[in-house]
Formats: structure tokens, C-alpha cells, sequence
């Protein structure tokens, strides 16, 4: 049967994969040059840039994760680092100094223990209850669920869901707990700063930030040394040797579509490939509203498109700096907050700045000099994509004014960076958009703001259309890659289940 796919990330990627092991004929279409899509970096001068992982979930090989990607790679040939603070957050009563005022989120769940615990006293009761959640999480990490669809689970593995009920105990009771309810119920002033500040000011669900840290604790969360493009690249060439292409450069503009059936893709350059199935792996708004015009929706698509039941994740300014020295007294991400608020020409006042310094990946820099980036989360991407359009020299300047700004209050935090930048970038909505079509130049698909539950809003398939499917980083609030692994692996198991074909798995690394 011959699959058209649209998108090279990684969920066309790993969906493609896992149809070739099935016997099926496909191919991927995708717009770039390049693998990967949002799983992106990029080389300038002796540096390379990231434009995407600081962790990976399934690093360590006690992991349902891990067993997972290696399906798909050979997870024993990737160095990954785990470090031992997640996050260094500075809080506003700080000094000018870098390292006053530091709450640390460290890693390793006894130490996080033993810091909160002496941090606020007063507060014990709340922290052995956030601690003995991420144990909960720990214990259980996924549910067995993970390497199968419920209709393929034995009735062994679905009986086994009953020693989870902790687990489930434990989700059901912070479901709806957000960093700012949590610090709400602090008496700490310290620690209640800490908790508001753990997302850029955002309120998210606190499972969001349990979750990584159980898996940090695991050594279960680490960044894959060399970076984005070389992780994705691997899943690309693991696709070709399955005997999968690539087409690159190949542009979707529509699906085609014969008396309600999809019928392949017509690209941008007018011509046309035939299919028995279509599936999407681009972005979400894209394909239901350009490829398929809108045809194919509900109440429940229009209301998800007017942003009605969840928001879009928010697109980011990413400054990346190649700076001709070392900064191992830093932590490698941490946060602090600027003197005075800056309103960025979309609108977005930023009280605070995200670093990260890459010291840890020698890959990436030439010895002695580092890679550091600071990003910028913004809900207003569409200023930039649409200036880009109308105007690209004013374009120009606003993102280089912004980034020379930036650099400026680092420069004065931490000394010695201005005077060594040798290579610089800077990446905004409208270069995530561009490079890959997320709506907004979101990063990570919908929001999953305080809503965690709110799961998979985007269907599979679209009502009233046949051999159509979708699935992408939209299918999943959140997003990330253990999402777009999950989603395209249920995909396929579900595929080959309409066509009577036993799922397989072949050359597992
Ligand atoms: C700054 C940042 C940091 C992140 N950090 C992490 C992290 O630490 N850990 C983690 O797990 N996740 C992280 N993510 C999220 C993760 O990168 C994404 O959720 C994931 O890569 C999405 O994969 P995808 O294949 O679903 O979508 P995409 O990567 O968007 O892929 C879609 C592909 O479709 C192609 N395409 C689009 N339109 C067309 C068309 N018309 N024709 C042909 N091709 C088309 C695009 O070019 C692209 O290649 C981060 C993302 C960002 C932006």
C-alpha cells in the first residue's frame, strides 16, 4: 500500500519508520532541506546553534522511553549529559550580581528534599507532599500502556494497570495544581517567588515540572550530546535504510481529495503524487484549514482553531551566541530578572531572561569557547512572521535591536560576554515558522497551560474524510518528542490494525 507522508520531523520520521517495518510504501514530503523540522541546529562559523532539546525523555536504560526510541535508534551510541540542577532561578529582590538570591531546582529528589526542606521549615508539610509525588511518579514512571494501543494489550498487561492505582491516586489529586496554586499555599516568601517564577511567569500545570524531575532523578531526562539536528538525523537515516524516501524540498500545498477519499498530495512547484493513504505530519492548522481548505471539521475542530479549549504554545526569540571563552562558573540554565521591564515590539514585557549556557556539549564550540542562548517565549509570534512578510528590513532591524538589548543586560550580569561574541543568531517566530510551518511559530503545539488533561484534542482522522491521518506534536498538549514518538507509533499499531497486519517492530537497535 502506498503512504504519502507530509513533514520530515520527527513525527513523520518515526511514523515512517514504523509503516516501512509494516510493509507499507512510503514516502515523506518535506518542504525543508532538511530532517527534523522543529528537532533543528544549525552551524555558524566553528559553533553550532540549537534550536530545540535540553532533554530527552527516555535517556536512561531502565526506561519504557528508551525502549522505545530504540526502535527506532541506537540509544547505546548517544552520549547524553544529566545535570544535576535542572533550573538556577534568581528572584527579583536580587542583588546585581549573578548567584544572589538562586533557587535551585536540583535534580537529584533526596538533595531537592534536603534544599527545600531548609529553605522553608515552615513549609514542610507542602514539600513532602510535592516530594512524595515525584517518588509516585518515579515508582511507576509510564504506565505498561506505553509499548501498545488498548486493543492490543493482553489481558495480562491491562490487569497490571491495577498496580497503578497510586499512581492514579496521586494524578487525579494534583491534576488541577499549578505552580501558582501551589505557591499560593506556601508561607515561605522565598520559596512562594520560586514557584511562581518555575515557568517565565506562566501558570502551568505542576505535573509538568514533576514529571521531567522524577525523570531527572533517573538520569531518564538528559540532552543528547552533538544536539537536535544530529538526534533527528538518526531517526532520517534509520527511515532510508527501512527503504523509506525522503523527498526534500517537496512542499505540500493541498490534499487531494476524490469524492471524500484522500488521493496524495499536490506540491507547491503543481505536480502531483498518487496515494492509497495521506497522512499529515505537519502542523495541526495548516493541514485542516490550507491542505484540506476547511472542508473536513466539526464544532469541536472550530473551536480548538478560535482557541476556544486551549491556547497555542507560545514561539520564541532565540539569541544564539558563539562566545570565544568559557563560563564553567555558571549554571548551565538559569533565569534572572532585568532591572527594568522591557516591552518587546510584539508587545510581550519581559521582566526576566533565560539562559542557557551549552559548556557541557564540547561538540559544539571550539575548546575553550562556548554557546550560549537566550530565549524569549512570546504569545504574540504572529508580529513577527507577518512584519517579516510585509517589511524585511524593518524586520531586520527590530530583531537586531532586540538581541543587541539583550545581550547588553547579559553582558552586564555576567561580565565578559559582549567583548568575546565572535558568531551570532537570532531566530524568531518567523524563522520557526518558515523553516517548518508551525501555526504561530508555536514550539510545542497547543499549550497545556493548567489544563494537563485536556489530552489529545486533535483526532487521528477528520469527519467525513477517508485514508486520511494525522498526527504531529498538535496531538498532544505540550508537545515534545516522547509525545510525537508515542502518537506516531499508536498511529501505525492503529494502521496496521485496519489492515489486519500484525504490528512488528524490525532491527531494534
Ligand atoms: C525552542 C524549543 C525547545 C524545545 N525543547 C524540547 C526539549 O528539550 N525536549 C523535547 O522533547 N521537545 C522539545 N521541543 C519540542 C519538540 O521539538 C517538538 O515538539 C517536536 O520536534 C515536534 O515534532 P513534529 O514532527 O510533530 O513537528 P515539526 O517538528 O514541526 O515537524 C513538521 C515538519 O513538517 C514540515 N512541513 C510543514 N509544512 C509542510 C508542507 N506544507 N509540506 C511539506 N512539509 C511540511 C516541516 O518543515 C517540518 O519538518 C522544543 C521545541 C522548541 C521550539
Amino acid at each position: 500500500m502506498k503512504v504519502s507522508i507530509i513533514g520530515a520531523g520527527v513525527s513523520g520520521l518515526s511514523l515512517g519508520c514504523y509503516l516501512q517495518m509494516n510493509g507499507f510504501k512510503t514516502a515523506i514530503y518535506e518542504k525543508h532541506s532538511l530532517p527534523g523540522g522543529l528537532c533543528a541546529s544549525w552551524k555558524k562559523g566553528g559553533y553550532t546553534f540549537d534550536g530545540c532539546l535540553h532533554w530527552v525523555l527516555g535517556s536512561d536504560n531502565g526506561s519504557p522511553f528508551y525502549k522505545l526510541w530504540s526502535e527506532l535508534l541506537d540509544m547505546k551510541s548517544i552520549e547524553f549529559v544529566n545535570h544535576e540542577e535542572r533550573l538556577a532561578v534568581e528572584l527579583k529582590e536580587n542583588g546585581n550580581k549573578y548567584g544572589d538570591k538562586v533557587f535551585r531546582l536540583y535534580t537529584n529528589t533526596d538533595r531537592l528534599e534536603a534544599y527545600l526542606l531548609d529553605l522553608a521549615p515552615e513549609d514542610s508539610r507542602m514539600i513532602w507532599k510535592l516530594i512524595r509525588l515525584i517518588r509516585t511518579i518515579q515508582k511507576f514512571e509510564m504506565p505498561p500502556m506505553i509499548e501498545n494501543i488498548s486493543k492490543l494489550q493482553t489481558l495480562r498487561r491491562k490487569m497490571e494497570m491495577i498496580t497503578y492505582f497510586p499512581f492514579l491516586i496521586q494524578f487525579l489529586k494534583w491534576r488541577h495544581v499549578t505552580n501558582y496554586s501551589f505557591a499560593s499555599r506556601l508561607k515561605n516568601p522565598f520559596l512562594k517567588e520560586a514557584f511562581e517564577l518555575l515557568f517565565d511567569g506562566d501558570e502551568v500545570n505542576l505535573l509538568v515540572m514533576t514529571m521531567p524531575l522524577a525523570f531527572y532523578d533517573q538520569k531518564s531526562a538528559g540532552y543528547p550530546v552533538g544536539g537536535s539536528a544530529k538526534f533527528a538525523k538518526r531517526i532520517a537515516d534509520k527511515y532510508e535504510l527501512l527503504g523509506g524516501k525522503i523527498h526534500y524540498n517537496k512542499g505540500v500545498k493541498k490534499i487531494n481529495v476524490e469524492n471524500s477519499v484522500a488521493k496524495g498530495v499536490l506540491f507547491d512547484d503543481g505536480t502531483s503524487v498518487y496515494s492509497d493513504m495521506t497522512i499529515s505530519a505537519a502542523d495541526w492548522n495548516f493541514t485542516v484549514f490550507k491542505a484540506l481548505e476547511g472542508k473536513y471539521i466539526n464544532k469541536k475542530i472550530l473551536e480548538l482553531a478560535a482557541l476556544k479549549k486551549l491556547e497555542v504554545y507560545p514561539s520564541v526569540m532565540l539569541i544564539s551566541l558563539g562566545v570565544g571563552r568559557s563560563f564553567n562558573e555558571f549554571a548551565h540554565f538559569f533565569r534572572f530578572p532585568i532591572k527594568n521591564e522591557y516591552l518587546s515590539p510584539d508587545g510581550t514585557a519581559y521582566n526576566q531572561i533565560e539562559v542557557h549556557i551549552y559548556n557541557y556539549d564540547k561538540s559544539i564550540a571550539p575548546e575553550g569557547k562556548t554557546v550560549i542562548a537566550m530565549s524569549f517565549y512570546t504569545r504574540n509570534g504572529e508580529f513577527w512572521i507577518n512584519m517579516r512578510q510585509k517589511d524585511i528590513e524593518e524586520y531586520n532591524i527590530c530583531k537586531t535591536s532586540f538581541a543587541n538589548t539583550m545581550i547588553d543586560i547579559l553582558d552586564e550580569k555576567m561580565g565578559g560576554v559582549k567583548e568575546f561574541i565572535e558568531e551570532m543568531d537570532v531566530a524568531t517566530p518567523a524563522t520557526y515558522n518558515r523553516y517548518t510551518g508551525n501555526w504561530k511559530g508555536s514550539a510545542q503545539g497547543w499549550f497545556p497551560g493548567k489544563n494537563l488533561v485536556a489530552a489529545s484534542p486533535v483526532a487521528i482522522t477528520l469527519p467525513g474524510l477517508k485514508n486520511f491521518y494525522y498526527t504531529s506534536h498538535w496531538s498532544i498538549p505540550g508537545g515534545g518528542l516522547p509525545s510525537v514518538l508515542k502518537s506516531a507509533h499508536d498511529l501505525a499499531q492503529r494502521i496496521c490494525l485496519k489492515n489486519n497486519i500484525k504490528f512488528k517492530i524490525e532491527g531494534r537497535l
